[in-house]
């Protein structure tokens, strides 16, 4: 899917090796935030254009635009478990910040451990230890090289003082899918919560309903930014992070955009209605990536990951220069994060891989809107870029 970037003067063809070119590049950065779907804006136009109404108010204009927002609740809701409730916050790091309140009606029955995986993203990795100022014990909890937690090493790391255990469902940086369903089993069995960040998984991978707590976030489904949302079971007590108008149940105060919110239940219901044809598509491409790069090694898991997520590397390529000479393909260095930060990739590091090895990794995510075309001319100007760099 190449970008149109018509009238951006950044974007301009230059003499050279076909992978400088400048223009329109191919999106392979579906991790780190995905095209809006044209059925997810025309859904928002008319609540930004027309429909102005303040859902939190009490006449027709504001009954109007809260419909909207219970109509979008049920949507997102239809693909989270059953027995709970939806939360609408600004972003997913703001409801696993949410989420992680549990952890205080936990610790007046004794509970101050918190378990987090050692690959987290650090919405839950740096909220966790945030805790440990606050009086927790926090265990970054390590994982086998695969990316895998061992579910035999994490059984014994639970016990009956621990609050929270918290795991990801979809690796944002390497694509591998953790065992969330006995991870849940396990942390019930000592009395603890559950906490899944299922950002990457939420529309494409079954989530488990054992689940306590997800978090998820509309602009990774081909939804906008600025909205994500909390799904809770019923019983577990959240205090508030803002405090105000006491809407979202008195635990999210603030008015909601009933544009934002429209736009994310349309999102989430197009990943139900496109479920088959999403994951079939995205195998093909994976298939194809797979192909074109046979020669680089995937860090993690080869199996028990989410196709749509290719994180690959290759000795001696330097991963700052070849993003920096191709520039016809949008695809990142580690997680999209980590890259922004500056910050070294710590899940790879968490998977034993050397400095030299994080440096030469890539991340190519693929997603509803990429052709194999895309794949092809992708892995055809890294490689050509790659081959230049090691001659
Ligand atoms: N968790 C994971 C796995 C993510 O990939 C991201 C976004 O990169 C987040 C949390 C944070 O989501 P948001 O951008 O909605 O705060």
């Amino acid at each position: 899917m190449p970008l149109s970037n018509s009238g951006n003067p950044s974007f301009k063809r230059q003499k050279g090796p076909d992978f400088l070119v400048t223009k329109d590049p191919i999106y392979l950065d579906n991790q780190a935030t995905t095209p809006l779907a044209p059925e997810v804006f025309d859904t928002m136009v008319p609540w930004l254009r027309d429909n102005f109404g303040n859902p939190h108010s009490a006449h027709r204009l504001g009954r109007k635009a809260a419909a909207a927002v219970e109509v979008a609740r049920e949507q997102v809701a239809g693909l989270l478990p059953k027995g709970g409730e939806l939360i609408f916050t600004g972003t997913a790091t703001e409801a696993i910040n949410l989420g992680f309140g549990a952890v205080h009606a936990a610790q007046t029955t004794g509970r101050n451990k918190i378990i987090v995986l050692d690959s987290e993203h650090a919405a839950v990795r740096d909220t966790a230890l945030s805790y440990a100022k606050r009086g927790f014990e926090v265990e970054l909890h390590p994982l086998g090289s695969d990316g895998i937690v061992s579910l035999e090493e994490l059984s014994a790391a639970i016990d009956d003082k621990t609050a929270i255990v918290a795991a990801m469902l979809v690796n944002n940086e390497i694509g591998v899918i953790q065992p969330v369903q006995a991870i849940a089993e396990l942390a019930h069995r000592s009395g603890a919560l559950m906490l899944c960040d299922v950002v990457q998984g939420y529309g494409r991978v079954a989530i488990p309903d054992n689940i306590d707590m997800a978090a998820i976030s509309a602009h990774k489904i081909y939804g906008p930014k600025g909205i994500g949302a909390l799904w809770v079971r019923d019983g577990i007590i959240l205090p508030p992070l803002i405090h105000g108008g006491g809407q979202e149940r008195g635990i999210r105060s603030g008015t909601l955009s009933p544009a934002l919110c429209a736009g994310f239940g349309q999102a989430a219901a197009l990943c139900q209605d496109k479920w088959d044809s999403d994951a079939a598509h995205i195998q093909i491409l994976a298939d194809k990536a797979r192909d074109c790069f046979g020669d680089w090694i995937i860090n993690g898991s080869t199996s028990q990951r989410y196709a749509g997520n290719l994180n690959i590397r290759k000795e001696g390529v330097d991963v700052a220069r070849l993003m920096s000479d191709v520039r016809g393909v949008a695809f990142s260095a580690g997680s999209a994060c980590a890259s922004g930060s500056g910050r070294p990739s710590h899940v790879l590091a968490s998977l034993g891989l050397r400095p030299a090895q994080i440096k030469s990794s890539i991340r190519l995510g693929f997603g509803r809107y990429n052709d194999v075309k895309d794949i092809e001319m992708a892995a055809k100007y890294i490689n050509e870029a790659v081959e230049a760099q090691l001659v």
